[in-house]
């Protein structure tokens, strides 16, 4: 086993149970891709058995901080069982949801879903991607599923030094599945759609929108960034009368209306525009156009801390736009999916949005990711997804 010694000072993060170690703290020690190693302060202590990544800033990935642990095919067995047994106690209302959510559930850089019988999943690091055998062995022992298709067609990949790969792991068939969400349903494209295939972090959200459609009596809703329309379909179920679905993806749109019709809703009652939201709602400003609940969840733009200025300006811009574009004692549900983004510089940017628009609100709801996906005490890099129900005076 070869050993990896750390400068000093830089065993803090893995004290503190964070798993990464980024290139600057490494001292000396040299391993291949993926390589399991041990992990040294300075002085030649234990630290953690750790998955090694040449390519990556991210140079450390911890499996584990306990020496007498094996890194072995048993240990993702392990990781994988509890993963899908905490999951199992959550009570989730969908037959779709995140069963491994990486660095949470000790298993840096993996993504599993679930869409009913099948998995979905996404190799995001050397360390995992060493271990693929052993993790797609495990998943179908434990998940009882006859198809696992993998996704590892990230963007991070590249930074770790691996190519991206696409395809069947297990069976193989139709890479169009149908899910249960609620009582909705919805159909996912494991091949092409974003992420593997659906936001079910959004999942609590879309179900706590409609509560609120139907509280509120909400008739006419904008669903900004729609994607394949889950906040529309929640939208109509919650009882509004018209939906307006505006995406930059044809696909998605076209998606949005096959669902309107798969979950028994008047076609009449959406609209799917492929238009970009800013221009969208800068004309509906204009022309005097507007909306009783706007649903904005754009994507991620910032990644990290490092984009959030600019960042910044463009949530500032659409969260003006649709605040002035909601009628009095309209809803605006708010998001951000960005890491770089904090809880509190979110607020701060809606805030300043409102006093651009010249409009006062209240915060009726604080939205996070849905419990699928969870964060730990010693990640907070893990808490992305963040959201406000907000209600213009
Ligand atoms: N709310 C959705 C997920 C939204 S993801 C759900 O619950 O499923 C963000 C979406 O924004 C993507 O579908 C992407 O195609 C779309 N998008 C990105 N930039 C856009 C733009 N400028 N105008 C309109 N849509 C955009």
């Amino acid at each position: 086993m070869k050993s990896i010694r750390l400068r000093p000072g830089r065993e803090r993060s893995l004290l503190r149970r964070h798993p990464w170690v980024f290139e600057g703290g490494v001292e000396r020690g040299k391993a291949d891709a993926g390589e399991t190693v041990r992990v040294e302060a300075s002085d030649g202590r234990f630290l953690a058995w750790a998955a090694y990544s040449p390519a990556s800033a991210i140079r450390l990935r911890a499996w584990s901080y306990d020496e007498s642990e094996r890194i072995d095919a048993s240990l993702f067995e392990r990781r994988i069982a509890k993963a899908v047994e905490a999951r199992a106690r959550l009570g989730i209302d969908s037959d779709a949801m995140r069963l491994v959510h990486g660095e949470a559930d000790g298993l840096p850089g993996l993504v599993v879903d679930r869409y009913a019988d099948v998995l979905c999943v996404q190799f995001g690091a050397a360390g995992v991607e060493r271990w693929k055998g052993a993790i797609v062995d495990a998943l179908a022992a434990r998940c009882g599923v006859h198809r696992i298709y993998e996704r590892s067609d990230v963007s991070v990949r590249a930074l770790e030094g691996l190519d991206p790969r696409t395809g069947w792991l297990l069976g193989d068939g139709a890479t169009d599945v149908e899910i249960r969400e609620h009582a909705w349903r919805l159909r996912v494209d494991l091949a092409h759609g974003h992420k593997t295939g659906f936001y079910l972090d959004q999942r609590e959200n879309r179900r706590r929108f409609a509560d609120l459609v139907r509280q509120r009596r909400v008739r006419q809703v904008l669903n900004a960034y729609s994607y394949t329309g889950g906040f529309s379909v929640a939208a109509l179920a919650g009882g509004a009368e018209h939906v307006t679905s505006v995406d930059s993806s044809a696909p998605a749109l076209e998606r949005a209306i096959e669902h309107v019709a798969l979950n028994g809703y008047d076609p009449a009652r959406h609209q799917a525009r492929d238009a970009d939201v800013n221009r969208t709602l800068r004309e509906a400003l204009t022309g005097g156009q507007r909306w009783d609940a706007i649903v904005l969840d754009p994507p991620k733009l910032a990644p990290t801390a490092a984009h959030a200025e600019r960042a910044a300006r463009a949530y500032k811009d659409v969260n003006r736009l649709a605040l002035g574009a909601l009628t009095p004692g309209g809803l605006l549900l708010t998001f951000s999916c960005s890491g770089g983004i904090g809880v509190e510089l979110f607020h701060k940017i809606v805030a300043g949005a409102a006093v651009d628009a010249g409009v006062d609100g209240a915060i009726v709801e604080r939205l996070g990711a849905a419990p699928d996906h969870p964060m730990t005490l010693f990640f907070p890099e893990g808490e992305y997804l963040k959201g406000l129900a907000i209600v213009k005076a």
